[in-house]
């Protein structure tokens, strides 16, 4: 990247804050997944004044801009696929700017991390539901960007059910500020739902103001085994039938808790084919408990070997340690592993369940289950040795076959992590060529340059 262009990014953001060297571009050429792809430069920006400001200077020379939250994007999305560019880190914008208690928001720089916001947010008695399982290390702004989801998201909704209002620096630099706190708006198009899960491709956002709800003052949570994944993905349905909508209803399959179990001894299960991990939770401690104690009987019905209830806070918190360390501790069961986050109707459980593992027999690489099996949204992990050509090139076509498969049952790509690269060759397909044509004519009118994050979502 030329002088003069680092020079006004200094001018901008401060030379402290603009990173050129070839050790710290490296440190920004990656996210959670393999793909790779060096930035020109990093900036990193303290307000929307200043990344306004470097938008401008990209603007004005064509310079593809990026933006990048903590980078624990599981679709490459933050990383620069086309020609190097220029990465706005957002991770100084971490401010709280506003708890309003009366109203029930939070208002919040991009940056902050969404753990520290909920905690924050709950020492008012309120509550921010969206729990993605990076929830210690991803960005409410990324959060924003990729509409993120978590085990909560069944009975609470996903991260778009909570914005009320954005601020995103458009394309050419201008601010645009949209919604506020009324709860109900129909004035003119919908405008921040449109920026919620645009992965950084229509603008970038630098604050948010979020919906709260009240804290649940009760939570119950069970762990039910059983002897087989069919039985228990067809008890998630069962479940939800009787009509009773369980904060979380999350399933992990043998290799899984297998896995876990290695990694951090909390007495699971391993002989087991399946668990499920289910909790209610309410401001009525009978309520909670009642429904806690109809879905155990659900379970046991439809062939739960043991329902264990945790039987205070410790037991509560180890299960749900056991489910947020999944992803590293696959890790130790193979050099690599690649996480899909496919999402079919509830009812189809089963069936994808068994087309997964007609492709792992098929191709000889073990696929591990687990999910938000309440929403759905399962993430088949191969696990695999990228350094063997064959299993490589066995995987990319088990993606595909994976992708196949959520289709063939009226499911879709991606239920919470994105498109990004990743996912790209397959979004025609899954969309239709329509959907496809309205999508890439917002993104020519939002960005007609095409400099916001290019090479994400559409092929080119
Ligand atoms: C172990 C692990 C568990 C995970 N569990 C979940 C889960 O349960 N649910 C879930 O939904 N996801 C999960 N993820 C994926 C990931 O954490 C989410 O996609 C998260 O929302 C990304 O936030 P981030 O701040 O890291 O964004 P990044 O990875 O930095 O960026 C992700 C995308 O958002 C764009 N972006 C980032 N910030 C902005 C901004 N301010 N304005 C515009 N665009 C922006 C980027 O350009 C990129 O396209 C998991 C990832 C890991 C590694």
């Amino acid at each position: 990247m030329n002088n003069q262009i680092i020079d006004q990014l200094v001018e901008i953001v401060g030379k402290k804050h603009v990173l050129h060297t070839p050790e710290d571009l490296a440190v920004y050429s990656y996210d959670g997944t393999f793909a790779e792809g060096l930035p020109d430069v990093v900036v990193l920006p303290a307000s929307t004044e200043e990344v306004s400001q470097v938008v401008k200077v990209a603007a004005a020379n064509q310079i593809p801009i990026i933006a990048r939250g903590m980078a624990s994007g599981l679709a490459a999305g933050s990383i620069p696929v086309t020609s190097g560019g220029i990465v706005v880190s957002l991770t100084r914008m971490n401010k709280i700017l506003e708890i309003d208690t009366q109203n029930a928001t939070v208002r919040a720089e991009a940056g902050v991390i969404t753990a520290i916001l909920q905690a924050e947010v709950e020492k008012t008695g309120l509550f921010y539901p969206p729990d993605p399982s990076s929830i210690k290390h991803s960005t409410i702004g990324g959060n924003i960007a990729c509409n993120a989801g978590g085990p909560r998201c069944l009975k609470y909704g996903v991260t778009g059910d909570y914005v009320l209002g954005l601020k995103v620096v458009l394309a050419d630099g201008q601010v645009l500020e949209t919604g506020g706190k009324p709860i109900k708006d129909v004035t003119g198009y919908d405008l921040k739902s449109l920026f919620t899960g645009s992965e950084g491709t229509l603008g970038i956002i630098t604050e948010a103001l979020l919906r709260l709800v009240a804290k649940p003052r009760y939570a119950k949570t069970a762990l039910a085994e059983f002897a087989s994944l069919d039985d228990a993905s067809r008890t998630v349905n069962a479940i939800l039938l009787a009509g009773i909508v369980p904060a979380t209803l999350e399933l992990m399959d043998q290799t899984a808790l297998t896995c876990i179990e290695e990694a951090m001894h909390l007495g699971l299960n391993t002989d087991l084919g399946a668990s499920l991990i289910i909790e209610t939770d309410g401001t009525d401690e009978q309520t909670v408990l009642s429904e806690i104690e109809a879905c155990a009987r659900i379970c046991e019905e439809t062939g739960a070997q043991t329902v264990k209830m945790a039987k205070n806070e410790t037991e509560r918190a180890n299960l749900w340690r056991a489910r947020r360390s999944i992803s590293p501790a696959l890790a130790r069961r193979s050099p690599n592993k690649l996480g899909e986050d496919i999402t079919v109707p509830r009812s189809a459980i089963p069936e994808v369940v068994k087309l997964l593992r007609g492709i792992s027999a098929k191709y000889g690489l073990q696929i591990v289950i687990f999910g938000h099996a309440g929403d759905g949204n399962l993430h088949p992990n191969i696990l695999f040795d990228k350094r063997d050509p064959e299993q490589w090139k066995a995987v990319e076509q088990m993606v595909a076959e994976i992708f196949d498969a959520a289709l063939s049952v009226g499911g879709t790509l991606s239920g919470e992590h994105g498109v990004g690269v990743l996912k790209r060759p397959y979004l025609e397909k899954a969309l239709g060529p329509i959907s496809v044509t309205v999508q890439r004519s917002i993104k020519q009118a939002l960005d007609p340059q095409n400099i916001l994050n290019p090479g994400k979502m559409f092929i080119s």
